[in-house]
């Protein structure tokens, strides 16, 4: 006995056999049972999701000889006593059944020639004559002007079974007169189970993970999978294995998707050829491969997004592992890897060698990381530059070059201290009046601060703002001044990772990148007590000065930094 094809042998009998379609099958049932039937059926759907296969169940259903009348059982292939119009019609020789594909005809002869012609001959032996017309968007404007009369006064006894892939095709005058059934892409675990089936009625062993990859590679089209079914199978005979599937359909299994994750995780492009020329001996197709990592990073957000299950439902590995890898990235650079790679999928349509475009590709993502904060930097020094040109800071910021009175000094430093922000902002505004040329651009926002700090459990970084005896937003500038007696937390504050939180605290809190702007100060008037210390006070006065010069300042910003010293030139 010749071999055939899945898709056909397997072609669902009865409507409960249509995979994935429960609730329309069972709708068009009832319709067919209650009798309301309607003359003209649009459906609607990708390719292989059982368009074809509901239209001919409905037309069996129509024309079955078992009843009286439609019936929402009609004859099963498998039944010996099938009557002769179910055979006839899986067979696709029924007088009163006609199957029209309108992709290969697309003109309005065919239209005459096979439906108005033959439209106003009543049915030649069963009760319904049943057009079916596939890939229907494909007809021809005048084709489906032919076409409307008829569905627009069906004569009795016709029903026209349309099916598309392209639903917004069909004009409005057409599918206005149809009654509309949407096709869903069918769940991945459907139709693995319905292979599982097929699988084992056939003797072919094979693994549930083997099955499950092939139902992948169908991408929610049922014949898609049974046909990728097909060529694994004359590949590998009946024992088929994991990796028999992935060879045989050339799609990249979750090791290789592990493998690149790991390899943009930790920075590491020469694992990117590796892997291309893994996949290139191995005959896989590039192209593939690439919409397997985007169909995965897609994953790795959901996971990270949402975490539904429903929408993870073909994924390739489980959903604890997907998560182990999304905690690697932040939902942006997901994004941004998505991005780039779709743009390195796009490329390979023109591309001479795919393999040199989906190697650089690889890389590009497995230096994102990296190239991100050099972009980032790169930034930072053209607006340094731009304001070093202007011989000014940027037109944003307001920085005065002022140097702060005394008294507005003590003033801040109770603003710093206060607890309620009502209070702050109170204080803000006489520290406003007082210095016009310093005021703040906003409200201070210290208590957030000190609420995201106390999140973040940093209670060593709150302890040290409260020693502050200075600590207010001036502009972009978070200044934080302290006495040579507290100096130990300016110390503390500015070590690299206490320094970094607090930045990204303040930027956070305000909405902007906050820069800091450390100083120390002791109250003015008091005597130095010896030479060491007044040439200590000289030199924190240059500092001072040197923090408060808008291109120092700039520059504190652009890298994060902190005045040490200043030398006289
Ligand atoms: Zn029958």
């Amino acid at each position: 006995m010749s071999y055939q094809v899945i898709a056909r042998k397997w072609r669902p009998q009865k409507f409960e056999d249509v995979t994935g379609q429960e609730v329309l099958t069972r709708t068009l049932q009832n319709s067919i049972e209650h009798g309301r039937l309607h003359h003209a059926y649009l459906f609607s759907g990708a390719r292989g999701v059982g368009k074809t296969t509901t239209a001919r169940l409905v037309a069996k259903a129509l024309n079955c000889h078992k009843a009286t009348g439609p019936t929402p059982t009609p004859c099963a292939m498998t039944d010996a006593t099938a009557c002769a119009s179910c055979r006839e019609i899986a067979e696709g020789r029924s007088m009163d059944v006609l199957e029209i594909d309108a992709a290969s005809n697309t003109g309005v002869d065919n239209v005459r020639d096979v439906i108005i012609n033959s439209v106003a001959v009543a049915p030649a032996r069963d009760r319904y004559k049943v057009f079916i017309i596939d890939e229907v968007h494909m007809l021809s404007g005048a084709a489906f002007n032919a076409l409307l009369k008829t569905v627009e006064e069906p004569p009795p006894r016709v029903v026209f079974i349309m099916a598309t892939t392209g639903a917004h095709k069909v004009p409005e005058t057409i599918s206005s007169r149809c009654q509309l059934f949407e096709f869903r892409t069918i769940a991945t675990a459907k139709i693995a189970e319905r292979l599982r089936v097929i699988a084992d009625a056939d003797k072919i062993s094979i693994s549930d993970e083997a099955i499950r990859e092939i139902a992948r590679a169908g991408d929610g089209s049922m014949r898609d999978a049974q046909s990728g079914f097909d060529q694994v199978i004359s590949f590998a005979g009946e024992e088929i294995k994991t990796e028999d599937v992935e060879k045989a359909l050339g799609i990249a299994g979750a090791d290789v998707l592990a493998r690149v994750i790991s390899g943009i995780a930790e920075n590491k492009p020469a694992e990117a050829l590796a892997i291309v020329d893994d996949l290139v001996m191995r005959g896989h197709n590039l192209r593939n491969f690439c919409r397997d990592v985007l169909g995965h990073l897609r994953d790795l957000l959901v996971v990270k997004v949402s975490g539904d299950p429903k929408l993870l439902d073909s994924s390739s590995m489980p959903t604890a592992e997907l998560q182990k890898q999304a905690n690697l990235f932040s939902e942006s650079d997901l994004v941004r890897f998505f991005h780039s790679l779709a743009e390195t999928e796009a490329s390979l349509k023109e591309a001479a060698n795919p393999r040199y475009q989906v190697e650089v590709g690889l890389v590009k993502l497995m230096e994102m990381r990296r190239l991100a904060s050099l972009a980032d930097l790169i930034g930072r020094i053209a607006k340094l530059e731009n304001a070093l040109r202007a011989g000014k800071p940027p037109a944003e910021r307001k920085t005065s070059q002022a140097a702060p009175a005394s008294g507005s000094s003590k003033a801040s430093t109770r603003s710093a201290s206060a607890s309620s922000s009502t209070t702050a902002s109170a204080m803000v505004d006489e520290v406003s009046d007082s210095r016009e040329a310093l005021a703040p651009t906003s409200a201070f926002p210290l208590d957030q601060i000190k609420a995201a700090l106390v999140k973040q459990k940093r209670r060593l970084l709150i302890a040290a703002l409260d020693a502050a005896r200075r600590a207010e937003l001036t502009g972009d500038d978070f200044s934080i001044e302290f006495t040579s007696e507290t100096r130990h937390y300016r110390d503390t504050l500015a070590k690299i990772d206490n320094l970094k939180a607090l930045r990204e605290t303040c930027s956070e809190v305000c909405g902007r990148d906050i820069g800091i702007l450390f100083s120390i100060k002791d109250d003015e008037g008091e005597a130095p007590a010896s030479s060491e210390e007044a040439e200590h006070r000289s030199k924190q006065s240059a500092r001072q000065a040197a923090a408060q010069n808008p291109i120092v300042q700039q520059v504190l910003r652009a890298f994060g930094g902190e005045i040490v010293d200043v030398k006289a030139p």
